[in-house]
């Protein structure tokens, strides 16, 4: 199953390289494509073997190839990779390959795959993909990653002799690792942990800080693509690889770490970030402006407010961001922690910067935690309430940087759903609203569920995203019985 939609065109130019663009006008939620993966893997750093066929937790070891991890449900794995190693051509190699090297699991699987003619023609379209390996090269980070875990091994292993038709060379294997780098998504396994699903043409789409399109993954790792707003003829096909609540100059940042680009996108190249002022400052000289960055220019921020101008040179910003960053990290979790800096870091931060939004979701959710433990004697309406309106100010946002069918906003609605719902339902329970005040509250939290629902319609039934569906559905039906008792005049 690799399917596009017939409104699409695969074209190619010298920017973007091979791509999609519309060639008829395209429906929000209209599939574009859909896809199964070339391969599933653990990441290059994953140290707990997986099992070969389910990809959960292994505890023993394949008995015909005495190569690839089990587990105790799964009886055989892939035929051609336990052939390879029982009988085949890597019948010489060390049988202790994974169990040392596990990291090279990956790469092993696409080189098995490229041995296999049926398999071939998947592979070639992500092997003919450019990758400029002086790019990576002597970089710290990644290559060195790449070399220790997975090249290294694989070279001393032997496995380049016995697939000579590829003509494996250490540079060869960084370039492959480097394309399934960077043609992956993270998935879910069963049991939790994360893997790197690779996938030849949904994952290469190129990028865009407002993605016109959303990726959804089932459970079986299929993934569809599909329009998050309408499509003209013409236009490219854009998904995001970086996290929309960051600010630009940390989501630049990401991006030419994980994949060697700059973006240029509307959001990048606006200081307000589409209005949001995610990377805005309060102005040190008025009392009521706020700095943006002078983003083609001197990189320093300054007073939006013209009669001010007061400049912020970007090295002091720079300096408090990471200041705060760390803070956050040392935070770890404590409530008091995440409090201060909210109160130290307001004076000097847009209410919208994406710092206090981090510090914002982490009190929310220590809120919610703490509130499911003592659910059953006394939720405090005090910090019930501040939870709602912590919530409620990730809205706006939420709704802002990503235009159109919107996962993000649809989990945000329903973080805030569940917080106004137990407030509601606890302020009527205690006598702090009548009837008529609670069927007002209840009909504003019916339409933030059937807003969300109707995001989240073109999810697949069996992922993530649809159990949360099932999640909110229930509580509209809750609330639309309460609504029935209470809501009549
Ligand atoms: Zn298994
Ligand atoms: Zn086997
Ligand atoms: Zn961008
Ligand atoms: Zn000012």
């Amino acid at each position: 199953m690799q399917e596009y939609s017939e409104k699409l065109e695969d074209i190619y130019d010298e920017k973007l390289g091979r791509h999609l663009v519309a060639s008829l006008s395209i429906e929000p939620g209209e599939t574009l494509l859909e896809e199964q993966p070339l391969l599933v893997a653990p990441h290059w750093e994953c140290d707990r073997l997986k099992c070969a066929q389910c990809l959960q937790e292994s505890y023993v070891i394949c008995r015909r190839c005495q190569v690839y991890p089990l587990c105790m449900d799964c009886s055989a794995h892939d035929a051609f990779e336990c052939e390879f190693f029982a009988s085949g051509a890597g019948s010489g190699i060390g049988k202790d390959l994974l169990i040392k090297n596990y990291g090279i699991c990956a790469l092993l699987k696409l080189l098995l795959l490229l041995e296999q003619p049926d398999q071939r023609a998947q592979c070639q379209i992500l092997l003919e993909r450019p990758v400029k390996l002086e790019d990576y090269r002597n970089e710290d980070g990644v290559w060195q990653e790449h070399e220790e875990q997975v090249v290294r091994p694989i070279m001393e292993s032997g496995l380049a002799q016995v697939l000579p038709d590829q003509q494996l060379t250490s540079d060869a294997l960084h370039a492959h690792c480097i394309r399934i780098d960077t043609s992956a998504y993270e998935v879910t396994a069963r049991d939790g942990d994360t893997l790197k699903g690779v996938y030849v043409r949904g994952a290469n789409l190129p990028h865009s800080c407002v993605p016109n399109t959303v990726v959804a993954l089932d459970e079986q790792f299929n993934l569809k693509l599909y329009a998050a707003v309408p499509l003209e003829s013409g236009q490219i096909i854009f998904t995001s690889y970086a996290n929309p609540l960051m600010g630009t100059s940390q989501r630049q940042h990401q991006l030419r770490m994980t994949r060697h680009m700059e973006c240029a996108c509307v959001r990048c190249l606006d200081p307000t970030e589409l209005g949001t002022h995610m990377s805005s400052m309060k102005c040190r000289d008025c009392s009521d402006g706020y700095a943006v960055c002078d983003l083609g220019g001197t990189g320093n921020w300054r007073c939006l407010d013209v009669s001010c101008g007061a400049v912020i040179p970007a090295a002091d910003v720079h300096e408090l961001l990471a200041e705060v960053g760390g803070a956050l990290v040392d935070a770890k979790g404590e409530l008091s922690a995440y409090e201060s800096l909210l109160a130290q870091n307001k004076q000097l931060l847009h209410p919208n910067h994406f710092l206090l939004l981090d510090i914002k979701q982490n009190i929310a959710s220590i809120l919610r935690a703490a509130a499911l433990m003592n659910s059953l004697n006394d939720p405090c309406k005090k910090l019930l309430a501040r939870r709602v309106e912590l919530c409620g100010d990730l809205l706006p946002i939420c709704r802002a940087v990503i235009p159109g069918i919107s996962k993000l906003y649809a989990i945000a609605l329903f973080e805030y759903l569940l917080s106004f719902v137990e407030l509601t339902e606890l302020q009527f329970s205690e006598g702090d609203v009548d009837k008529k005040g609670y069927a007002a509250q209840l009909k504003r939290a019916q339409s933030v569920a059937k807003e969300a629902l109707d995001l989240l319609q073109f999810e697949p039934e069996n992922s993530a995203e649809g159990f949360l569906t099932e999640r909110i559905a229930m509580e509209l039906e809750r609330i639309e019985s309460d609504l029935m008792k209470y809501g009549k005049h």
